[in-house]
C-alpha cells in the first residue's frame, strides 16, 4: 500500500508509492551514453584550449594542470552587476550581482569523477573547498551553491558549477527557519539526530566512511535520493578538515561508481548545501550534500503540490546500492 514519508529536516512530504511492481534495477539508464575520446580538439575544456576561458584559479601549474576553474561563459549573475533603477515597494529588483565558477574536474574529457583516480577526486573536492571559501569571504555574497550535472548540459567534459548570490531563495531560508525551529524545541541539530538514527537502524545506509555516511533518505523525493553527510556536526562545507575531505572524495566516489555499475551511467545531480553566509554561527544547520539520480520526469501532480511521488521504497534502493560492487 502506499504511505506518506516526511523529511524530519526540510518538512518536505513524499508518497512512497511502494505497490508498484518497479524495482530498482527497472531504473537502469535504456542506453548507456557512448564513450567519448580522452581528448576533443574543439573542447574549450580541454589542454590546448586554455585561451579559451577565463581562468580563475588553477592546481597544478599552468602546463599540466589538474583541475582548473574558469569564469562561466554565460553567467547567471556576475561580480559589479550594474545597478537597477528601483521600481517601488510592489516590484522589487537588485543588480544581478553574484558568481558563476565552472571547476573543470580534470584534464580528461571522457573520465567522470566516478572514473578518475581517487587522488583526482581529492584535488577536485580540494578546488571546491577553496572556492566555496574565497565565495564565503566575499561580502556581496548571500548564498552559495555548488552542484554538477552529469553529464553537462552543453559541454559533455566533465564539470561542476559554483553560482554565489545576494539573496537567500524562500526554499533555502525555509530549511533554515526548520532546523531553526528544531534546534530550539530539541536542544540538537536535526541532522545529528538523523545521522544518528540512520546510522543505528543501517536500512538505507549505502556507505559509511570514517567521518561521512551516504544513506538514501527515509522521504526520499525519488527512486534514488541521497544525503552525503558528515557524521560530526558542521554548519559550514568549506571549514572540513584535509583527512575529512579525503574521506568525502572516498564515500562520493563509492556512491558514483555503485550508481553507474548498478544503474549504467544514469543522468543525476548533486548540490552542496552549506549555511547562508548571513547566518552567522549556529548550531542548528548542518552542511549535506543531496544528489538525485535524474529518472522520470516532474508531472502535474509534482508541480502543483510540490510533493513528489517516489515508485521504489527507499530501503530496497538502499539494499540494490549496498549489493551493486563499487
Ligand atoms: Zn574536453
Ligand atoms: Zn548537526
Amino acid at each position: 500500500m502506499p504511505e506518506l514519508r516526511q523529511n524530519l529536516a526540510t518538512k518536505e512530504w513524499v508518497i512512497i508509492a511502494s505497490d508498484r511492481p518497479l524495482r530498482p534495477q527497472d531504473m537502469r539508464s535504456k542506453a548507456p551514453a557512448k564513450a567519448a575520446a580522452e581528448r576533443d580538439p574543439k573542447c574549450p575544456f580541454c589542454p590546448g584550449n586554455e585561451k579559451e576561458s577565463d581562468q580563475i584559479s588553477v592546481l597544478g601549474g599552468d602546463k599540466g594542470w589538474r583541475v582548473r576553474v574558469v569564469g562561466s561563459k554565460v553567467p547567471a549573475l556576475v561580480a559589479g552587476a550594474p545597478k537597477v533603477e528601483p521600481m517601488g515597494n510592489v516590484f522589487r529588483r537588485l543588480p544581478g550581482e553574484g558568481l558563476h565558477e565552472i571547476i573543470v574536474e580534470s584534464p580528461s574529457h571522457s573520465k567522470s569523477l566516478a572514473e578518475l583516480e581517487r587522488d583526482a577526486v581529492e584535488d577536485v573536492l580540494g578546488v571546491y573547498q577553496e572556492r566555496f571559501k574565497a565565495a564565503a569571504d566575499n561580502m556581496k555574497v548571500a548564498l552559495t551553491l555548488l552542484f554538477k550535472n552529469h553529464p553537462g548540459t552543453s559541454i559533455s567534459h566533465p564539470h561542476s558549477q559554483l553560482v554565489a548570490c545576494s539573496v537567500v531563495p524562500a526554499h533555502i531560508r525555509h530549511r533554515m527557519d526548520e532546523a531553526q525551529k528544531y534546534y530550539e524545541q530539541n536542544k540538537e541539530c536535526v541532522v545529528c539526530r538523523m545521522v544518528e538514527e540512520e546510522l543505528a537502524q543501517k536500512a538505507r545506509v549505502v556507505v559509511e566512511g570514517k567521518s561521512f555516511v551516504a544513506f538514501v533518505l527515509f522521504a526520499a523525493l525519488s527512486p534514488f535520493h541521497l544525503w552525503i553527510v558528515p557524521k560530526k556536526h558542521s554548519a559550514a562545507f568549506h571549514e572540513l578538515s584535509a583527512s575529512d575531505a579525503d574521506d568525502l572524495a572516498g564515500v562520493l566516489q563509492t556512491v558514483l561508481r555503485k550508481l553507474k555499475n548498478g544503474l549504467g551511467d544514469p543522468e543525476y545531480s548533486f548540490v552542496i548545501q552549506s549555511i547562508p553566509q548571513d547566518r552567522g554561527a549556529t548550531e542548528a544547520f548542518h552542511w549535506y550534500m543531496s544528489l538525485v539520480v535524474r529518472v522520470g520526469a516532474t508531472a502535474g501532480f509534482e508541480l502543483g503540490s510540490g510533493m513528489h511521488l517516489n515508485s521504489v521504497v527507499p530501503e530496497h534502493a538502499a539494499k540494490f546500492l549496498v549489493d551493486v560492487k563499487a
